[in-house]
């Protein structure tokens, strides 16, 4: 352990540096199951722990704000099945046991706010069925962490890395995690989680290891797609599936360029686009479980690929190679048929894109917009609404008064786009924040700023594409004791934005607050485009 492991109980500046990181490291909840968080590590604490042994100073300290290290006690919960955690865990000393609620029978753990599962089903498979239920077409690729069978228990020990499949990809945890004995965890959050998987090409195999191991034959069993395949014949493909990660705006595939595989999108999102003259036109974008290279591989006549593919963020893969897909297709015929059916819809739609500019500036639209981002999108319809601003009258009075929207934003139509806070895939307001004020809050897909947290820093409201994220002045001055040193005495600020009203059992109050029906949430592009079509 780090010297500086200590009893949160010493000096006033350090009690209250402690319990901010007592604070920020367990804000997913379970507070009750720690029993001491780690101070800032140095460079030489991290590198202790082997996981960081690979990175040179300069690095560590950039990262050290995002690191932890926390002794749990025995049986404590460390996050449950359905909750989002936006960090990894390291086992330094102890046991960690993973299972799904149903399965063993566990006293479910619940905190107030999460919705209890449906009666006799896991929360991943509520989380499926929704998914599923949601859209018709998408091949879903299901978020398995871990490749648990019913009744079963997985035990994790020292040097174990586990949560970061969830975290790095934006999903629910698919299962509940706890404490076998008392152990100690190295935390670490996803931005540098993220950054240290880039710096060291042995960590992102590692970390594709684990995958591979504990979850991609899960996922593979779950994905619809691959339903008519035998056990055998998927254990093959897992091992030849390769795992790609692609940094943001990466081609994946070039127009007109040779077709060596087939891809199965993991997390992120993939735009589609064609030339078009000296430009480009955006034909049409895939998001988790949708597939590339169908229409390539199994439609005559055409050769190389019909579109360019790019990731629009951080974005991950997994490529099948071109012999492994034919010989998958040949051998089961309805895996073939259902793949045809989309290949043939795919290069309808680049048809339809190309004597239709406006369908593809609706794509163009909803890529840089972030409609493929967000999981609640605040939208007007500006035919119907008066201007009377009772949405932003009901966001205030739900909020002490002070709205966490403006009525402004980009307009689609006859559509406007809110600058309420999205609530996306992939938060990349979380990243940089220095004391892990804002953070998934354990209900559906809220991203939250806890007040408390909060120094006021700004560097969530810079990190917002959508300027979602707004400072506002308390009126108050940090105290004389407060670290970072350099706010001592300075004005006091706060970053504010949408909720989702998740703490009230009402529901969003600018939605219901319309008298006119016309303030709406969406959660796909396909519904924005359906409010667009309906004027
Ligand atoms: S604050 Fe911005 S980046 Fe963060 S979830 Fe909301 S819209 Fe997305
Ligand atoms: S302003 Fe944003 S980034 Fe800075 S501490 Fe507050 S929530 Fe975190
Ligand atoms: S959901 Fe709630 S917090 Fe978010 S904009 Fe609407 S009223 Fe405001």
């Amino acid at each position: 352990m780090p010297n500086n492991y200590k009893n949160p109980n010493i000096r006033p500046t350090v009690i209250k540096r402690l319990e901010l990181y007592k604070d920020r490291w367990t804000s997913y909840g379970a507070t009750a199951g720690i029993l001491g968080i780690s101070e800032k590590l140095s460079p030489k604490d991290l590198r202790r722990f082997e996981i960081f042994r690979d990175y040179d100073d300069e690095f560590l300290e950039e990262i050290s704000a995002d690191v932890s290290v926390a002794k749990w006690k025995k049986h404590a919960i460390l996050f449950e099945e359905g909750t989002y955690v936006d960090m990894a865990f390291f086992i330094v000393q102890g046991a960690v046991e993973v299972y799904l609620h149903k399965s063993n029978g566990a006293a479910p753990f619940r905190r107030a706010n999460v919705r209890a599962e449906e009666a006799g089903k896991t929360v991943l498979q509520t989380q499926l069925e929704k998914q599923n239920k949601n859209s018709e077409t998408i091949i879903f690729l299901s978020a398995m962490d871990f490749n648990l069978q019913a009744g079963g228990v997985l035990e994790l020990g020292p040097g174990e890395i586990f949560g970061e499949i969830g975290a790095m990809n934006g999903w629910p945890q698919s299962a509940t995690a706890r404490a076998a004995t008392d152990c100690v965890l190295a935390q670490i959050r996803v931005p540098a989680l993220r950054r240290m998987k880039r710096k060291s090409p042995a960590l992102k195999q590692r970390l594709d290891k684990i995958y591979r191991e504990r979850s991609l034959l899960a996922q593979l069993r779950t994905t619809p797609l691959l339903r008519p395949c035998d056990e055998a014949f998927l254990e093959a493909l897992a091992k030849k599936v390769e795992l790609v990660s692609c940094e943001p705006n990466e081609i994946i595939a070039q127009e007109g360029g040779p077709v060596e595989a087939f891809y199965l999108v993991r997390s992120g999102f993939v735009k589609l686009s064609q030339k078009m003259g000296e430009g480009e036109l955006v034909v049409s974008y895939l998001s988790k479980g949708m597939t590339l290279g169908e229409a390539e591989l199994l439609v005559e006549g055409v050769r190389g690929w019909n579109c360019t593919a790019a990731s629009v963020e951080f974005t991950d893969l997994a490529k099948i190679g071109r012999e492994d897909f034919l010989i998958l297709t040949q051998k089961y015929s309805s895996i073939g048929k259902q793949l045809w059916e989309t290949a043939v819809a795919r290069l309808k739609q680049a048809g339809f894109s190309k004597k239709n500019i406006s369908s593809s500036q609706f794509m163009q639209t909803a890529l840089e917009k972030g409609l493929v981002q967000g999981h609640s999108i605040l939208v007007i319809d500006l035919n119907v609404c008066t201007r009377c601003d009772e949405c932003v009258r009901g966001c205030a009075d739900t909020h002490e008064g002070r709205p966490r929207f403006v009525r402004e934003g980009d307009k689609h139509e006859n559509l406007l786009i809110t600058k309420a806070c999205y609530h996306c895939h992939d938060p990349v307001c979380l990243v940089g924040c220095p004391t892990g004020a804002i953070r998934r809050a354990e209900v559906g897909d809220v991203v939250e700023i806890a007040d408390a947290l909060c120094i006021g820093c700004q560097a969530c409201a810079n990190n917002c594409p959508y300027d979602a994220i707004v400072m506002h002045e308390t009126g108050e001055t940090w105290a004389e004791n407060m670290i970072p040193e350099l706010l001592r005495g300075k004005p006091r600020l706060l970053a504010s934005k949408c909720d989702l009203c998740y703490k009230t059992n009402h529901g969003p109050a600018c939605v219901n607050n319309c008298p006119h029906g016309c303030a709406i949430r969406i959660g796909s592009v396909e519904e924005f485009q359906r409010l667009a079509m309906r004027r």
